[in-house]
């Protein structure tokens, strides 16, 4: 599973997304870029009609089906626009008229999608953290659902604050639940059954930039009201099997070669395992700073993607990021709203590349200490 970070000259990339592949998945498209398996084509160039990008969507789809168990009441839609478009076409398809839709605000990209449903619809803050810049997830004595509420829409990862959801929220009885699961979506073995909705841009965990995943079940899609764009109108898009339009075809064949090699690694019970080994040794290394690394996430609220933590002055972290960057670890800057260092450890990082990190940590504190 390790990234061989000695071959092709890889520093570790810690980047919050577009993020690290696995080599593996580099490799084989590398491999298949001129000609895709005797088709005498790039998957670049071949037409979404015919019958090798059918297999390459339907192969993809039916390992996610797979991979996550999805069950056959859902449907699996590959769709463009990032999280953002999902921001927007949530309210606008779920939403109804006079409708009132509950958001819990654990961080920025919450805060992002709950703004965003307001212009279409009434949308309510359940819970926000912004007052404690976002620090924790709440238990649920800290927040009441509205039993009239459209859905419940949350964000189960948040990327920026390095929060993330160990349960899953409980909606009033009948209430969709609607998930924002764009940065951890399949880092481990996930019940797709409490949701009628999930979404996740790929570039983190699943593929490149360009696709997005969405998993709806099937209720939802007779919810849809008439007269909405056409690619904003998710019952449409499933009628047509995400290939209403042209979609992303090198996209949806990256997340596809990712889908196999999760396969092949022993499918999400291993990726969780490598994925809370890589986290645990970075906190552990904050936690034994004596103070040096501070956390930004309370220690029940962290995510194991996106750690979050600051050193004693703005000064020095910009040392830090400085030399990380000379040193071969790269994208460690954390986001502008909160500051200090980010490491994102998605499905694809190694465990190499947390130690390396580690080992960076500790020596930086010797000599700035
Ligand atoms: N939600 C979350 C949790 C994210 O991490 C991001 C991207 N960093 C977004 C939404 C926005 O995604 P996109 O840029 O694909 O629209």
């Amino acid at each position: 599973m390790a990234t061989p970070t000695s071959s092709y000259g890889r520093i570790y990339n810690f980047s919050a997304g577009p993020a690290v592949l696995p080599v593996p998945v580099l490799e084989q498209a590398r491999d298949e870029m001129l000609n895709w398996q005797g088709s005498g084509m790039s998957v670049m160039e071949m037409s979404h009609r015919g019958a090798c990008f059918e297999s390459i969507i339907q192969q993809a789809e039916a390992d996610l089906r797979a991979l996550a168990k999805i069950p056959a009441n859902y449907k699996v839609l590959f769709l463009q626009g990032g999280a953002h478009l999902q921001f927007s076409m949530v309210p606008m398809n779920f939403i109804p008229a006079g409708g009132s839709a509950d958001y819990l605000l654990t961080g920025s990209w919450g805060r992002t999608a709950f703004k965003e449903a307001g212009k279409f619809g009434h949308a309510r803050a359940a819970y926000t953290g912004e007052k404690d810049n976002f620090n924790a997830i709440p238990d649920k004595t800290q927040y009441e659902l509205d039993p009239k509420a459209a859905y419940v829409h949350y964000t189960s990862n948040e990327t920026i604050h390095g929060v993330e959801w160990t349960t899953v929220p409980v909606p009033p009885e009948g209430v969709p639940l609607i998930c924002d699961t764009s940065s951890d979506m399949f880092s481990g073995p996930m019940d797709i059954t409490p949701y009628s909705l999930i979404y996740a841009g790929a570039q983190k965990n699943l593929g490149p930039a360009g696709v997005l995943l969405a998993i709806i079940r099937d209720d939802m899609l007779a919810r849809v009201p008439p007269g909405l764009p056409l690619m904003l109108d998710y019952k449409l898009m499933a009628e047509n099997k995400s290939l209403y339009n042209t979609p992303p075809c090198y996209a949806v064949y990256v997340v596809g070669l990712v889908l196999k090699w999760l396969i092949s690694i022993g499918g999400l019970e291993a990726i969780a395992k490598h994925n809370e080994a890589k986290a645990a040794v970075i906190y552990k290394a904050i936690d034994e700073s004596g103070g040096y690394y501070r956390g930004h996430a309370h220690a029940d609220s962290r995510s194991k993607m996106n750690i979050t933590f600051r050193l004693g002055s703005e000064d020095l972290e910009k040392k830090f990021v400085k030399e990380a960057t000379a040193a071969g670890l790269d994208g460690l800057k954390g986001h502008r709203s909160v500051g200090g260092l980010r490491a994102s450890m998605y499905n694809a990082q190694s465990l190499e590349a947390a130690e390396a990190l580690v080992q960076f940590m500790k020596d930086f504190q010797a000599k700035n200490g």
